[in-house]
């Protein structure tokens, strides 16, 4: 067996072991076809078992309600930042954003691209350390929507619930949390989420769409970048990135194994639980980025007394086998993404490490 680190990569991040296996097993010849999966058709019987048994499952284990498609497209998380606004923002309508931090930033700022926007809350004055409370959002009477961003990886703040915007389509980015926890879907118009975190390999993007919603836009949009085009065609309007869609269906089999969102959600509400524990029983040494109440249970995020100190966190624990662990580059300090697929005895390790780092240097 290969020598696996404690890995808590941000995105592309850690795999379940079991399934990495599986893949491997199937590499070669994928259920006595005489080839690998990425070597035939998408058109053909073989491939499409994979792709349809793959939503299915998305729509067993997100609960999916009727009236709802479940869509397999390419171009990140990043591309429906676009896809969103080119679709859904109409003359005379404005599209709302929850200003939370990077993620959010960055779709507001494509969204400008394509039509008005507004920013509808924001913690932007708070260094984005917390989700703004329900209340705080204002939006305005022709919002075609309100758009919020789940769980921001790169500060460590978590939507705990989404707010009620009756009759105007919420639309979450749920990049880095999808499948952590129950979702409602019947709360969103639409949902969306690059695989690269929770749910698989990069290269393909889920996306849940209300069928109202998918009609046809106010300008000229590309076919490719249409909800209707993949909408009317299972996602089979041209080749998908088979081999994405094959991982993540393993990966759902996985989740389902360990008893769906609800199972994996008890995992990683003691994996995030034994880590604010450590920083918060640190008397200090370790302080957490996020306020308490808006803190993410996938991406962990602290900071040290000093960055002298912080670096040294990052190389020992690396030196230890530790993956990962150094903050994004635009806020520094130190974040240890745990996704569903990291398991409970890395973060053991982790928090061991912490310990040992903090009695060592206090
Ligand atoms: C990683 C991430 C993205 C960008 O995803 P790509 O698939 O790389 O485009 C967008 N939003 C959130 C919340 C993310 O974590």
């Amino acid at each position: 067996m290969a020598n696996r680190a404690y890995n808590f990569n941000a995105g592309p991040a850690a795999l379940p072991l079991e399934v990495l296996q599986q893949a491997q097993e199937q590499f070669v010849e994928f259920r006595g076809s005489g080839m690998s999966l990425m070597e035939m058709s998408h058109r053909g019987a073989i491939y499409e078992g994979v792709h349809q048994e793959t939503e299915q499952l998305l729509r067993e284990l997100l609960n999916v309600p009727e009236g709802y498609k479940v869509l397999f497209l390419q171009g990140g998380a990043s591309t429906q930042f676009a896809m969103v606004p080119m679709n859904l923002l109409k003359p005379g309508t404005v599209g709302a954003y929850v200003a939370t931090g990077s993620w959010a930033t960055k779709a507001i700022e494509e969204a400008k691209l394509f039509g008005e926007t507004t920013i509808a809350a924001s913690s932007e004055a708070d260094q984005y350390k917390r989700i703004p409370a329900a209340a705080e959002i204002a939006l305005p009477d022709n919002a075609a929507y309100l758009h919020v961003t789940s769980n921001e990886t790169i500060e460590g703040t978590q939507w705990a619930s989404y707010p009620d915007t009756g009759t105007v389509p919420l639309i979450g980015d749920l990049s880095s949390d999808i499948l952590c926890r129950p979702l409602n879907v019947s709360q969103f118009g639409l949902v969306y989420a690059g695989a690269q975190k929770n749910l698989g390999p990069s290269g393909v993007t889920i996306v849940i769409i209300r069928e109202d919603l998918i009609g046809k836009p106010a300008g000229p949009v590309p076919t490719m970048l249409r909800y209707a085009t993949h909408a009317k065609t299972d996602s089979l309007y041209n080749t998908p990135p088979t081999f994405a869609i094959y991982m993540t269906n393993l990966v759902l089999r996985w989740v389902k194994a360990q008893g769906g969102a609800a199972g994996v959600e008890r995992v990683n509400q003691e994996k995030a639980g034994l880590l604010y524990a450590a920083i918060d029983g640190s008397d200090g040494f370790y302080r957490g980025f996020a306020e308490t109440g808006s803190r993410s249970v996938m991406n962990v995020t602290f900071r040290l007394a000093s960055e002298e100190l912080e670096k040294q966190f990052a190389k020992e624990s690396e030196a230890q086998g530790f993956s990962g662990l150094k903050g994004h580059r635009s806020v520094g300090g130190l974040r240890a993404s745990i996704y569903n697929a990291v398991p409970l005895e890395n973060v053991r390790a982790l928090v061991d490490f912490m310990g040992d780092f903090a009695r060592r240097n206090g």
